[in-house]
């Protein structure tokens, strides 16, 4: 069990991330995290916590995904859209 991740550790810790320039990540429609999803989910079971809700809109911070490709899933209304970073871009796994 020693391997596992902390819940209040930081998984950043054990990645190195190389960021493309563009974003692999977007928004479909923010009218809808706006009007329609009330407990915007996105913005707590991220692991790295790359969305957060401000300026009415969510903002995506995508140089923080480790790619664990949860969001698709995890958003109620499918609003977005992900893919892996540019190939030689992203994440490396340091464990
Ligand atoms: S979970 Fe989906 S619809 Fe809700 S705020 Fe996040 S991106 Fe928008
Ligand atoms: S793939 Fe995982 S780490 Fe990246 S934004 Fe989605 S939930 Fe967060």
């Amino acid at each position: 069990m020693g391997n596992f991740i902390k819940s209040e550790e930081n998984p950043l810790k054990y990645t190195v991330i190389k960021p493309y320039k563009e974003s692999h990540i977007s928004i479909r429609d923010q009218g809808i995290c706006a009007s329609r999803c009330e407990n915007k989910p996105c913005t707590y079971y991220c692991p790295s916590r790359v969305y957060c809700w401000s300026d009415n809109a969510i903002q995506v911070d995508y140089m923080r995904c480790i790619e664990c490709k949860a969001c698709p899933f995890g958003c109620p209304y499918g609003n977005i859209e992900w893919h892996y970073p540019k190939a030689g871009y992203g994440v490396i796994y340091k464990i």
